[in-house]
C-alpha cells in the first residue's frame, strides 16, 4: 500500500529549516513510502497556494536547494521519489505559444479562472517543449513512477460541485480552436458548415457529440502515448495520472471526466498504471462518505488490475478573493481527515496520498494532530 506525500513547496527546507537528511527520515517515520516531488528542469507552476512570501524571505537558502541531494535522501530513507509535471498548465508558457491558448464553444478564449488556465493538448509546439522537459527530469532523477497532473482538456472543476446544481455550459466546453476543429473533421469525416466559430461548434456538440467526446479523449491519450515513448529511453516510469474524483451518480451518470476533459479512464488503462483521485472534500464541498463512491465508481471503470489512489487534502483552500462568495467550510480537522482516510482505505484504494507536507508541518507548529493521523492511517494501511 502507498502512502505518498506531494511536497511540492520547500518550505521545510526553508521556514522549518530541515536539512535533506531530515526531512527524508521524518516523512519515513511517519510512514510515508513515495514522496512526490517537483524538478528545476520542469518545475510546477505555482497555484492556489502562494508561495511569494516565504520565497522573498528565503531566497539566499532555496538557491542552494538540490533536487538530487533531495531524490537521493528520499531514497536512502527508503521511500520512492517520483517526479510530477504539470502537462496542459503552464500559463508563462502560453505567451510563447499563443495558439495553443484554448478557445471554448462560444468562440472566447480561454482566460482561466483565478490561477488556472489551460492549454490546448493538440499544439504539437507546445506538447514537444513541455516533453524536452519532462525527458530531462526523468534522465536526471529516474523516477520510478511519473506523475502528470493537468493532462486533461481545460476545466476548472474546483467549481463543480460546490453548487449540487451546478449546469455546464458552453464556457466550459473545449477545445474549439481553428486547429482541433480541424483535426477532429479530418479524423472523423465530419463536414463543418459554413459559418463562424460558434456556428461550427454548435454543429459539432449537435451533430457529432459522441464522436467529438471520443476523438478528444482518443487526442488525449495519443499526447500521454507520446510522453510515454518519449520517456522509454531515459527509464520508462510507469505513469500516474491525475484525475478528476466525480462518481457518475453526481452528474446524473454522465461521467463528466470524459465529457468535459476527455479523460476517459477506460481507454486510458492499457497506458496509465495508477490513476489518482483528487477526492479534495473539503473543496467540492462533499461528505466523507463521498470518497467511497468516488473509488467505487472508477473500479467499476478501470477493473481491478489498475491501481487507485486518493489523495486527501490536509487543510483549506479556495476560501478567500473570488472564492469567498461560495464558503465552503474553513478548516479541515485532524478528525476530518483521519475519517476520509479510513473510508478510503475501506473502500479498497490501492494507496493514499496527502495534499501536502508544509500543512502537516504548519499544523504541528500550531500544537494540531495532524500528523499522529498520518500515522495512524499510515499503519492502518500497512
Ligand atoms: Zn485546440
Amino acid at each position: 500500500m502507498q502512502i505518498a506525500m506531494k511536497v511540492y513547496d520547500l518550505q521545510w527546507f526553508t521556514t522549518y529549516g530541515m536539512s535533506y537528511a531530515e526531512a527524508a527520515e521524518q516523512l519515513a517515520a511517519d510512514g510515508v513510502t513515495v514522496v512526490m516531488t517537483q524538478n528545476r528542469f520542469d518545475p510546477l507552476p505555482s497555484s492556489g497556494v502562494d508561495q511569494s512570501a516565504y520565497l522573498a524571505t528565503y531566497g539566499d537558502r532555496i538557491a542552494s536547494y538540490d533536487d538530487l541531494a533531495w531524490v537521493e535522501a528520499v531514497r536512502a530513507a527508503g521511500m520512492e521519489a517520483h517526479q510530477t509535471s504539470a502537462t496542459f498548465f503552464d500559463p508563462a508558457a502560453l505567451e510563447h505559444f499563443p495558439d495553443a491558448r484554448p478557445i471554448d464553444a462560444r468562440g472566447e478564449l480561454d482566460r482561466g479562472i483565478d490561477w488556472y488556465t489551460g492549454v490546448c493538448p493538440t499544439h504539437d509546439g507546445y506538447l514537444n517543449w513541455k516533453i524536452d522537459r519532462i525527458r530531462a527530469a526523468v534522465d536526471a532523477y529516474r523516477p520510478e513512477a511519473m506523475f502528470l497532473q493537468f493532462t486533461r482538456f481545460p476545466g476548472f472543476w474546483e467549481n463543480w460541485t460546490w453548487n449540487p446544481d451546478y449546469e455546464f455550459s458552453d464556457a466550459d466546453r473545449f477545445c474549439f480552436c481553428d486547429r482541433c476543429r480541424g483535426l477532429f473533421a479530418e479524423a472523423t469525416g465530419f463536414v463543418l458548415p459554413e459559418g463562424d466559430l460558434p456556428t461550427q461548434a454548435q454543429a459539432i456538440l449537435s451533430e457529432a457529440p459522441d464522436a467529438w467526446n471520443a476523438w478528444r479523449a482518443q487526442r488525449l491519450k495519443d499526447d500521454i502515448q507520446q510522453i510515454a515513448r518519449a520517456m522509454e529511453p531515459v527509464g520508462a516510469p510507469p505513469l500516474t495520472l491525475n484525475t478528476l474524483p466525480f462518481p457518475r451518480a453526481d452528474f446524473d451518470g454522465r461521467d463528466v471526466r470524459r465529457t468535459i476533459v476527455a479523460q476517459d479512464l477506460p481507454l486510458l488503462s492499457d497506458t496509465i498504471s495508477t490513476f489518482e483521485l483528487m477526492t479534495y472534500l473539503q473543496i467540492l464541498h462533499r461528505p466523507t462518505s463521498w470518497v467511497r463512491d468516488a473509488v467505487e465508481d472508477v473500479r467499476a471503470l478501470v477493473g481491478s488490475d489498475r491501481r487507485i489512489v486518493t489523495t486527501m487534502q490536509v487543510a483549506p483552500l479556495y476560501t478567500d478573493g473570488m472564492h469567498a462568495v461560495r464558503k465552503r467550510p474553513s478548516n479541515v480537522t485532524a478528525d476530518d481527515l483521519l475519517e476520509a482516510g479510513t473510508i478510503a482505505l475501506e473502500s479498497g484504494v490501492d494507496g493514499l496520498v496527502f495534499y501536502h507536507w508544509t500543512d502537516f508541518l504548519e499544523d504541528e507548529a500550531a500544537g494540531g494532530r495532524k500528523r499522529a493521523v498520518l500515522r495512524e492511517l499510515a499503519r492502518s494501511a500497512a
